[in-house]
């Protein structure tokens, strides 16, 4: 379908060789889109490259380090220096360290406010100039249940996962004008890397999520897809400013 083609177009991931992130750029590239993931892992890219380019998706990996501005300014360069522009940036690199808040020590604590919100700000600042340029943009920046809800062991992720819905609002409200739309997707409880780690940090979330989430079941990394390509596309042109879970239900049910 027209609406949700996105053949000419240039995405960038951050975290692309990762769960989620690597679901969308699976989903936006078989749409026809060119995409580029990155992350700090060579061997996590070069795989990922491999499954891409086995299902015919054009793409290409960097390395970039989103805690560091210059890796961010030079990774959005990048892309422009090698494809001309960029029209879909995610910012979807994200992490977590488990603690009660008292047991934190500052610099952990920040380091996951860096990784997830403050990138989030980094890599749109630097791609803002280039969607001006060709009056046109969209970003998708990836929140949290916790963007909601706030996580006993979690007080760093969920002050970075409700400032990344903020500055999502903000961004959309400022760069609406420039034809550029900024929307968040908020996954429920995903199957990936990250949260197989929780189920090993906190022994009971699995039997609980499958029991609070109305569809009964952990999310799939693909069930991130649809809304990557509909975020991406000219099909969400009127769509900004949002924060849209993607959870079977889990935020619903009281
Ligand atoms: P993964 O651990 O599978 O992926 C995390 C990705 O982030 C990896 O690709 C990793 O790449 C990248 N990354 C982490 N730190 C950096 C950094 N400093 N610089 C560059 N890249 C970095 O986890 P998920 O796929 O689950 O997480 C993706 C996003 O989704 C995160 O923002 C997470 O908070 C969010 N999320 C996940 C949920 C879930 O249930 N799984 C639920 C809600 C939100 P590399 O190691 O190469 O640096």
């Amino acid at each position: 379908m027209k609406l949700f083609n996105l053949t000419d177009k240039v995405a960038l991931i951050t975290g692309g060789n990762g769960g989620i992130g690597f679901a969308m750029a699976k989903a936006i590239g078989e749409a026809g889109a060119t995409v580029v993931i990155a992350g700090r892992n060579e061997e996590k890219n070069k795989k990922s490259i491999e499954e891409l380019n086995s299902l015919s998706v054009k793409c290409k990996s960097l390395i970039v380090d989103v805690v560091n501005e210059n890796s961010c300014n030079q990774l959005i360069e990048d892309v422009v220096q090698t494809y001309g522009k960029l029209n879909i940036l995610i910012n979807n690199a994200g992490t977590n360290i488990r603690k009660r808040p008292e047991e934190y020590e500052l610099k952990e604590w920040t380091s996951i406010i860096d990784t997830n919100l403050i990138s989030t700000f980094t890599c749109s600042k630097a791609a803002f100039k280039y969607f001006k340029n060709i009056n046109s943009g969209k970003i998708i920046n990836i929140g949290s249940m916790h963007s909601l809800f706030g996580a006993p062991l979690g007080s760093a992720y969920s002050a970075s996962k409700g400032g990344v819905v903020q500055l999502t609002k903000s961004l959309a409200n400022t760069w609406a004008k420039d034809n550029i739309q900024v929307n968040a997707v908020l996954p429920g409880y995903i199957d990936t890397t990250l949260t197989r780690q929780a189920r090993v940090d906190i022994p009971k979330l699995q039997k609980r999520v499958e029991e609070r989430t109305p569809a009964g079941r952990w999310g799939d990394p693909d069930d991130l897809g649809g809304i990557a390509v509909f975020l991406s596309s000219d099909a969400s042109n009127y769509v900004t400013g949002t924060a849209i879970p993607v959870d079977g239900g889990y935020s619903i049910n009281g």
